[in-house]
């Protein structure tokens, strides 16, 4: 293996708009959260996907949080999710006690699959998380419609999904709160860390603002409607630095730009490897009809597991840094005891076993996507691979 990865899998996005206003936020001596790049950034996502209130926050981890100190999760309640997620959108409902409800992947996806969603539910679900894997939306009208027939909460985990959407509407504006990551490995970052709350049910709108400073009425008495401000109920820390909400300002301005920009490379993977896919040696990403993906990630998947170890050596080896995904919740040592598995259990596993993620990011060189592309074709061209392959299978006793 070499060293230095000649094709890294990800870059940190940065335009060069970002350290004008930085600096203007460092000058202008207003550091703290909630000020003007705050209130720009959030203004701006309000209108654009039409968010009933947005509010920026230190992660997606703090987003999930919020909403699960929101809608009060208490112990005895289960929250349905799936397996192959990160361990964020457990952990913001495990941290209040919740079970968790695992429930298995789509194979074409790798999204929760909604019709093995009403098996997880219970008197005590309190709701469920579908988890928009690569920017591709779950579908979204079914989920909506089972959490309207039981009574509970639908909270996106979006954090992959900033300038995607389902049926013309963005993700996280459809469940009744949603979240973005501005970590430095998603589409846009907010200067390596950052996150955002959406909130689309009015009725949470102000507890939300109360829990974010400190579970005071502090935003309350900032826009005169009370004269002084006290603590009135719990609440953390949860708003981010104006020098975070500044570098994202940097790139909202250009987001279009920059989505067509991973989308474009994006394309040419898909079309590139589409062929192999024909031949039946590789699966590659499906965006089901209604959904527009912002090409998050670029993932193929080989027919055997074995496979996935030899061409994952085989791209490090040649200098492309390809990863593996998550490996499933429900394996995991922290998963005991706070959780379990509903249902068919077909896919989780198996199939992210099998996954690939492939280096993307804006303003990739072409050159390098044909690379990767070459690379792939090769290790399934070559005699080796053949010979590989067969010599791993069992041998007849
Ligand atoms: C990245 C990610 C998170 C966590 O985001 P942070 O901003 O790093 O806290 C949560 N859920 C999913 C699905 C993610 O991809």
């Amino acid at each position: 293996m070499v060293d230095s990865m000649k094709v890294e899998f990800n870059q940190p996005l940065y335009t060069g708009q970002e350290d004008a206003h930085v600096l203007s936020a460092m000058h202008g001596r207003c550091l703290a959260g909630n000020g003007t790049y705050t209130r720009l950034c959030q203004e701006w996502f309000e209108t654009k996907f039409g968010f009933n209130k947005a509010l920026m926050t230190p992660s997606c981890t703090h987003a999930l949080e919020m909403a699960a100190l929101l809608i009060n999760v208490v112990p005895g309640d289960e929250i349905i999710m799936p397996s192959y997620t990160f361990s964020s959108t457990a952990n913001a409902f495990a941290l209040r006690g919740a079970e968790i409800v695992f429930v298995d992947v789509r194979q074409d996806t790798m999204n929760m699959d909604e019709t093995l969603l009403e098996e997880g539910i219970s008197e005590k679900t309190k709701a469920i998380i579908p988890v928009h894997y690569g920017g591709i939306s779950c579908e979204m009208d079914v989920i909506m419609n089972l959490a309207e027939k039981y009574g509970i909460y639908v909270i996106e985990d979006a954090a992959q999904g900033m300038m995607a959407s389902y049926k013309g509407k963005a993700l996280g504006s459809i469940g009744h709160m949603g979240s973005y990551s501005f970590h430095e490995t998603k589409n846009y970052t907010s200067g390596g860390e950052g996150g955002l709350l959406i909130i689309n049910d009015k009725s949470l709108i102000n507890r939300a603002e109360i829990i974010r400073e400190k579970g005071t009425n502090r935003t309350q008495f900032l826009k005169g409607m009370v004269d002084k401000y006290s603590w009135c109920d719990i609440g953390g820390s949860f708003l981010p630095s104006e020098i975070q909400a500044a570098y994202l300002w940097g790139q909202l301005e250009q987001a279009t730009v920059i989505n067509e920009g991973r989308r474009h490379i994006w394309s040419i993977y898909a079309q590139e490897l589409s062929a192999l896919e024909k031949e039946g040696r590789i699966c590659l990403p499906k965006v089901p009809l209604g959904c527009r993906h912002n090409a998050h990630i670029f993932y193929i998947k080989t027919v055997k597991q074995y496979e996935a170890v030899f061409l994952m050596d085989h791209l490090r080896s040649n200098g492309v840094s390809a990863v593996y995904h998550y490996v499933p919740l429900h394996t995991a040592p922290a998963s005991r005891g706070i959780s379990r598995f509903v249902g068919q259990h077909d896919h989780t596993t198996s199939e992210s076993d099998r996954l690939i993620r492939l280096p993307i990011w804006y303003g990739m060189d072409e050159d390098d996507v044909h690379c990767v592309v070459d690379l792939i074709r090769r290790f399934y061209e070559s005699k080796n691979a053949e010979e590989i392959l067969f010599d791993s299978l069992p041998a007849k006793q």
